[in-house]
């Protein structure tokens, strides 16, 4: 499997390579609209810790809204499921930092990973302590995952959003007119927009993801039934208003971000990280979407058989 694997992923590289339709970087945040479209890497990591790579797989990026997974991880093993009593767990079929259903639903966000519920789950996290100790856990959290202690905040990046990110801003402080923000709004915001701006690479992020595809030689930090919590959330709700053209297409659970990155569980098979920092119309990564589509069908990994 690995040689087979390795020799596909070398050809759909190259593939890639050759095309021009890369989509177009997040120019909303000034320093991920300076990143060239054109870069794609990819990392598969299989059971038994083996990894098989291709393309800029070592580079690091920009894992933005990838983060919200793992802050999720982090509350649920702070106060379980009681996150629900404030964030919701349907699809929002609008835009990633939508404040329609904010309104519509009387301020409790649909769902963990749209902008409005990740400010809520890092609300959760930074409430009682200062943020760098919310920060300290998610860090710590990616390095036990991924076994790897090289993984850091790009505080360029962090800076770059707190400066312009006028909608979060907007987001924060309509939850918390609706009493459900812990926190001063910039206080959530400030641990958001550095949690959104840790960096890490297609390898890094691959072995993080083991813990929730529940690979055998993962380090065991989540039980099998948020595990299990997690992927069905990234199914239905990982690509924000393309989660379902997503699942269509590629049929696993999977979560995007606008610095380019996916990350795709097949459960108990595979974590794999995808990288391209061109987006499409859903602000997902458009090659990323193209190589989890060729990829699952390649290895049949599609959870719907
Ligand atoms: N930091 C980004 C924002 O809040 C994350 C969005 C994303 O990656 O989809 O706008």
């Amino acid at each position: 499997m690995p040689d087979t694997l390795a020799r596909f992923l070398r050809d759909l590289d190259a593939e890639i390579r050759d095309r021009q339709d890369w989509g177009q970087v997040a120019d909303y945040i000034p320093e991920l609209a300076r990143i060239d479209p054109a870069q794609f890497g990819i990392a598969v990591a299989l059971p038994g810790n083996r990894i098989v790579t291709a393309g800029q797989a070592e580079k690091r990026f920009s894992i933005q809204s990838v983060s919200k997974v793992f802050s999720l991880a982090c509350v649920l093993g702070r106060i379980g499921e009681q996150i629900w009593t404030r964030v919701g767990r349907e699809p929002s079929g609008r835009r990633f930092d939508s404040i329609l259903s904010l309104e519509e639903d009387g301020g409790r966000p649909r769902n963990p990973f749209i902008n409005a519920g990740a400010l809520v789950t890092t609300d959760e996290l930074v409430t009682g302590r200062a943020p760098k100790e919310a920060l300290a856990e998610i860090l710590a959290f990616l390095r036990i995952a991924a076994e790897d202690e090289e993984i850091h905040i790009d505080r360029a990046v962090a800076r770059s959003e707190t400066e312009t990110g006028y909608r979060n801003v907007a987001l924060a402080n309509y939850l918390k007119s609706f009493g459900n923000l812990r926190n001063a709004p910039e206080i959530t915001l400030g641990t958001y927009f550095h949690q959104c701006a840790i960096e890490m690479s297609c390898v890094q992020l691959a072995r993080a993801g083991r813990v929730i595809a529940g690979l055998s030689c993962a380090p065991q930090m989540l039980t099998p039934l948020k595990a299990r919590r997690i992927n069905a959330l990234m199914m239905m709700c990982g690509h924000y208003d393309g989660s379902g053209d997503f699942a269509f297409r590629v049929g696993l659970p999977a979560k995007s971000g606008v610095g380019g990155g996916i990350l795709l569980v097949a459960p108990g098979r595979a974590s794999v990280a995808i990288w391209s920092p061109g987006l499409n119309g859903y602000g997902n990564s458009q090659m990323g979407s193209y190589a989890a589509e060729r990829l699952a069908r390649e290895t049949g990994w599609s959870v719907f058989g």
